[in-house]
């Protein structure tokens, strides 16, 4: 049994920095943080002059859209997803998935994502091309939650579609594989309500019923599509949804931006989870999620960055800090979101919506962190510290992240995969793009 102690100038515990604190971890999770009078004599690993935090959980991405960054950037939504996720994705191979997925994830690492959540849908290789992604997990150090697309929108790429029993049998088999493995979680995910027939969105929500695990689902989040589903079945996407018998307190929503406040009200009494993508968001032009509303109604809020070809971003910080501000501005009210409720969302927020022991630094919470160094402008004056890691942080002042008790990045380098190989890579198959 591995037994490491770490003292930081400040950690983050019970909600604020702290001094004279001692985090404690055996075998990647953490055993007690305590004053230091408790641990006289025993070895205590000094990591400078660093504050020590909680990584950072990001509820929301596509990996293998990291690929296509900046091949659709400001042009009209159909024109973007066609030139940029249609076009690519449909020659990508597994070890491209791969790729796509070292060089999402590598860069989440850089950022302080100890844990991201890949919604995952090209599926026409059975579980193959979701294994690559897993796998690049893996080897980064990455800790993973694999949410496993259900779609069968006969307008999408073909690649994309299954049948609802192969969806089912699929993500079975695939949740059985590495149901034992601490690192890596598989759930179901119905596309959306327009990407998964009824059919197939029940395959998925049978599926988190049998296993007991959550669900996630793209939920109104472009105006056309709102308006779709009013179309086509008479009503929103929420309450199509509820008629489905779905809305539970397993579902995550992913998006939620066009809600009215019938369907708000139906979230928190059903006690259903949302990860809220802002950056994504304002990025596509989809509009400004209600958060305010929701935040009033007590549902628990998570953040996402969604992929890297929508933000174009990949960093929780970036995130609450958008988060924040784009609700200030929304609701024309500095005081309506707090640097402290934002910094919440991107942490223990994102561990109770992807199910996990994570982003929080107590007994029995996987061990993962990131310090950031003192020893830099942006976080001054540290009276403000839990202010300054929302508003005035930057990536640079990140000085190491440890997941699972394991040092994955440090002093500027990725300790699994270094960034060379994975520019290498990602140069090699997006030269002639
Ligand atoms: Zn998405």
């Amino acid at each position: 049994m591995s037994l490491e102690r770490y003292k930081a100038k400040f950690l983050f515990y019970q909600g604020r920095f702290q001094e004279n604190l001692i985090l404690e971890v055996s075998d990647g999770t953490i055993l007690r943080a305590a004053s230091k009078e408790h641990f006289k004599g025993q070895t205590v690993t000094d990591l400078g002059h660093v504050a020590l935090l909680p990584g950072t959980v990001n509820t929301h991405n596509h990996s293998f859209q990291s690929l296509v960054r900046g091949f659709g950037d400001d042009m009209p939504f159909f024109d973007w997803r066609d030139q940029g996720i249609y076009k690519y994705s449909l020659s990508l191979k597994k070890e491209d998935i791969y790729t796509g997925a070292l060089f999402a994830f590598g860069e989440m690492l850089k950022h302080g994502i100890t844990t991201v959540c890949d919604f995952f849908y090209i599926q026409d290789n059975g579980n193959e091309n979701a294994k690559a992604v897993i796998q690049a997990a893996k080897d980064l150090g990455i800790r993973l939650v694999l949410a496993r697309c259900f779609y069968d929108w006969q307008t999408g790429p073909k690649r994309y579609q299954e049948k609802p029993k192969e969806a089912r049998a699929r993500c079975l088999e695939l949740m059985k594989e590495y149901e034992t493995d601490s690192m890596v979680t598989i759930t179901p995910a119905p596309h959306s309500p327009h990407a998964a027939s009824r059919e197939m969105i029940l395959a998925a929500f049978q599926v988190a019923q049998e296993t007991n695990s959550m669900f996630h689902i793209h939920v109104a989040e472009a105006r056309y599509e709102v308006e779709n589903i009013q179309k086509e079945t008479g009503l929103t996407p929420l309450l199509y949804l509820d008629r489905l018998g779905v809305v539970t307190n397993k579902m995550v929503m992913v998006h939620g931006v066009w809600l009215s406040d019938k369907e708000i009200a139906l979230m928190a009494s059903r006690g259903v989870k949302l990860s809220y993508n802002p950056s994504s968001n304002m990025f596509l032009g989809d509009g400004i999620a209600p958060i305010k509303k929701i935040l009033d109604q007590k549902v628990t809020i998570a953040l996402g960055t969604d992929g890297a070809c929508s933000n174009n971003k990949t960093s929780l910080f970036e995130e609450m800090r958008m988060a924040a501000l784009l609700q200030k501005v929304h609701c024309l009210d500095s005081s309506v979101i707090t640097a402290e409720q934002v910094f919440q969302m991107g942490t223990e927020n994102g561990g109770k919506v992807l199910g996990l022991p994570i982003g929080k630094l107590e007994a029995g919470y996987r061990a993962d962190f990131v310090t950031v160094s003192l020893d830099n402008l942006e976080l001054y004056p540290l009276q403000n510290l839990h202010k300054n890691v929302v508003y005035s942080f930057s990536p640079t002042t990140i000085d190491e992240v440890v997941v699972n008790g394991k040092k994955i990045f440090s002093k500027g380098q990725l300790l699994t995969i270094s960034e060379e190989e994975i520019i290498e890579k990602v140069s090699q198959l997006t030269r002639h793009w």
